[in-house]
């Protein structure tokens, strides 16, 4: 089955529906099809200037997503994962501030492993299995938890939560379709 890639993408907010969508695995890791959706979707993080983005960001349901490698001095590589996965999780939590291109000016502290294992594949060199840890191991958390519909607010308690309702309210009313 060949993967179905939008033709444009479009920035998707808080509101949307499609971030509550789990994405589907993608069949054809390696396909032109894929390359050329992954080129639009490195242009969209471009443009918003992000960490990490995840294919259901702007409008697709497929399982990718582009997440800035720390090197040294900065976030110099994005490297697109393919069905990434994580298969274990360090008992160490550490609670930072987070934000997402989904809510514009939001930020919240959420409490994120330190540690990762995870699984995906690397287009044009196949599946690896990788440890990460810190903001890493963050940005892959938030990433993938985008692609199973989750987002990162639903890691904050009820009571949090309610304090943040009217931002929420303000991102889907400037934003939201
Ligand atoms: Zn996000």
């Amino acid at each position: 089955m060949p993967d179905e890639y939008p033709e444009k993408l479009e920035f998707c907010y808080w509101g949307n529906p499609i971030l509550r969508k789990k994405a589907v695995t993608v069949e054809n890791p390696d396909s032109e099809d894929t390359a050329e959706f992954i080129r639009k979707m490195r242009k969209k993080l471009d443009e918003h200037d992000g960490l990490g983005l995840a294919a259901n960001q702007v409008g697709c349901d497929r399982r990718v997503c582009l997440i800035a490698f720390p090197e040294k001095g900065g976030f110099s590589e994005i490297q697109p994962l393919i069905n990434p996965k994580i298969i274990e999780s360090g008992d160490e939590i550490e609670r930072k501030e987070e934000g997402c291109l989904s809510f514009p000016g939001l930020y919240c502290e959420i409490d994120r492993p330190k540690s990762i294992k995870v699984t995906a594949y690397f287009p044009g060199e196949g599946e690896k299995t990788f440890e990460a840890f810190d903001i890493l191991a963050r940005i892959i958390c938030h990433e993938v938890d985008h692609l199973n519909g989750i987002l990162f607010i639903d890691h904050l308690s009820q009571m949090r939560r309610s304090l943040i309702k009217k931002e929420l309210r303000q991102i889907a009313d400037k934003y939201g379709k």
